[in-house]
């Protein structure tokens, strides 16, 4: 199926164009089409599926007639649970509909001037993406006014409610034209998301492509804290110089850390690679052949370009920034273990980070397994002393990996890594000095 296919206005399709997108993706094919018929839609889909144009090239459709309502105020509403996805949202937006007449896009995130965000909200505006919080400042000030808003669209409709948007949200769409479509997009329908979806659609179509990803029994998962930044370095260093290794993929955060990390890396001697969403497809083919071929070592990338990346060699997971969604998580580790071998996946935790470690405790029902690596143990050791136990962690013994209140420790088999020892276990075996033929120096040889 193309894009042109799916009903799009010839405007939308022209701007289309300079994203070089060959076909639309599966929630693009199912979503589009049932938006442009005007119905709501419920939507559960991942990041990197493509949802940003599912619901942006229909409600940009929207615009290519004009409104028949006098305003200044958005056509388009678009509420995101953080300023980073805001910013993403905006720039894809833009770029979905550059070749729309006047098109003017206003993004709205906390942490950012007042006076800048006012001075987008002066004259018209078609779309606004926002932030709950700040949109409400805004509203608060009588500085918006949706009595031409068409859409409203709530993007990680979960990720706004585990991060307690909900009466921010109530609060928004109840300043909406009960006139609105509303497009809810979120990677899971079930629950509270179900719960707040029945109040604010009507008759929505339910398109479903995410389901709970699965947790592979054949990777092998630890944890190690670190202090700050130089620390996760070090233990990163310390990680890949594991002769295990075969081939490993570091995740970052960001594409900027992406790049940094891998430049650090190859200064180190690492046949190291980045690969981003900011790459364009020649870049990102050449890296993944790369990959492919065992010539790149270490792969250092975001969440949305590793996305279903399928490479036999890779034996190792790091994350080096913990993910954001404890559902990344086990997308990221499954990376690891294909082909039918075993793969090994270390998460590194900074003190802001162990909340994010929780998150991924519950959402796979196990109980993290804490290891250090001597001589780069943490300074900061117990970060739940004095703190109730989280669940997860009560009555689970060192060196297992347990069932949350089970306390019972499920052996998976794999050795540790060198110089490895379980959190708050036996003393430190000492740092294996690094052998000849290890990951690095076989790196440096250019192999
Ligand atoms: P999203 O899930 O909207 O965050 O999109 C993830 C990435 O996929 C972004 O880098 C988009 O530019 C890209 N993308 C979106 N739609 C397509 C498509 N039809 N073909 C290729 N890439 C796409």
């Amino acid at each position: 199926m193309s894009f042109a296919e799916l009903g799009l206005h010839p405007i939308i399709l022209n701007s289309l164009k300079a994203c070089g997108y060959d076909a639309p993706t599966p929630v693009q094919s199912q979503a589009i089409p049932a938006a442009l018929t005007g119905v709501d839609l419920l939507v559960s889909s991942h990041t990197g599926s493509g949802k940003t144009a599912a619901f942006m090239l229909p409600s940009l459709n929207r615009l290519t007639v004009e409104s028949t309502v006098k305003s200044n105020g958005p056509r388009i509403l678009v509420l995101t649970p953080t300023r980073e996805l805001a910013m993403q949202v905006d720039k894809a937006t833009f770029t979905y509909g550059h070749k729309l007449k006047k098109f003017r896009v206003a993004c709205l995130v906390g942490g950012m001037p007042y006076p800048a965000q006012l001075k987008q909200l002066q004259g018209p505006v078609d779309v606004v993406v926002a932030t709950p919080g700040r949109l409400i400042d805004h509203l608060e000030r009588g500085r918006i006014d949706f009595r031409r808003l068409e859409v409203l669209v709530l993007d990680e409709a979960d990720r706004m409610l585990d991060m307690g948007f909900i009466e921010d949200i109530e609060a928004i769409v109840a300043k909406t034209p009960a006139s609105r479509q509303t497009l809810l997009f979120s990677a899971t329908l079930d629950g509270v998301v179900g719960t707040m979806a029945r109040k604010i659609t009507k008759d929505a179509k339910r398109i479903e492509f995410a389901s709970k990803p699965e947790l592979k029994a054949n990777i092998e998962q630890r944890f190690m804290f670190a202090d700050n930044m130089t620390h996760k370095n070090k233990l990163l260093d310390a990680i890949l110089r594991d002769t295990d290794i075969q081939q490993a993929l570091v995740f970052t955060s960001t594409k900027r850390s992406a790049d940094d990390l891998s430049g650090l890396l190859r200064d180190q001697g690492f046949a190291a690679h980045a690969l981003h969403g900011d790459m364009n497809q020649g870049q990102r083919n050449r890296t993944l052949k790369g990959m492919h071929d065992g010539r790149t070592r270490v792969l250092v990338a975001t969440d949305v370009a590793a996305r279903g990346l399928d490479v036999a060699g890779i034996s190792h997971v790091i994350n080096f920034d913990a993910p954001r969604q404890a559902e990344d998580y086990v997308h990221r580790i499954g990376r690891t273990g294909r082909a039918g071998r075993t793969g090994t996946a270390v998460t590194l935790v900074n003190p802001g980070e162990r909340g994010l470690m929780r998150s991924i405790e519950r959402f796979t029902g196990l109980r993290a397994q804490i290891d250090t690596i001597a001589g780069l143990e943490p300074k900061i050791t117990e970060e739940r002393s004095g703190k109730k136990p989280h669940p997860a962690r009560r009555g689970a013994k060192p060196g297992g990996y347990a069932r949350p209140g089970t306390g019972a420790p499920k052996p998976f088999g794999a050795k540790p890594f060198p110089g490895s020892k379980p959190y708050g276990g036996a003393k430190p075996a000492g740092f294996k000095p690094r052998p000849a033929g290890s990951f690095q120096a076989r790196a440096r040889a250019g192999s």
